[in-house]
């Protein structure tokens, strides 16, 4: 019987694999794809969807955050990014503040090319003194 970790690892490379296959990136031809493994132990995906007005495209990361939320999922517990050739396809910027709004201190960030994992890293290491709802809710009436 396998670990429970390498099962998990496993399910969620083949959901980032299937997720980069549905990219709509007729502009770039670069195909990325993200998945999450929630809190609550569900999976979530997303593609990169590029729109002929450029700036109106949207990042896998959006798109994988967009179904966690839309199912009721609240706290990423890892996510998953796939894209092709050499390098490290990290989440950009944007990207690193749209998962660190439903972060926690444990949250990794899982790097994969073609051939599985490149590099896992915690969200907090890309995104040091991050803003988040904390400091929002430090001041709000609502919470
Ligand atoms: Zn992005």
């Amino acid at each position: 019987m396998q670990e429970p970790h390498m099962d998990q690892e496993a399910r969620l490379l083949a959901a980032v694999k299937a997720a980069q296959t549905k990219a709509y990136a007729p502009y770039s031809n670069f195909p990325v794809g993200a998945a999450i493994i929630a809190d609550n132990g569900e999976v979530y995906s997303g593609c990169n969807v590029e729109n002929a007005s450029y700036p109106e495209g949207t990042c896998a990361e959006a798109g994988a955050i967009a179904a966690m939320v839309m199912a009721g999922g609240r706290k990423i517990q890892k996510i998953y990014v796939i894209g092709n050739g050499e390098g490290l396809v990290s989440p950009c910027g944007g990207c690193r503040q749209r998962i660190r709004e439903f972060a926690h201190a444990d949250t990794t960030v899982h790097i994969c090319g073609p051939e599985g994992v490149r590099a896992v890293m915690k969200l907090h290491d890309l995104l040091p003194h991050s803003f988040g709802p904390e400091q929002l809710h430090t001041h709000s009436a609502q919470e």
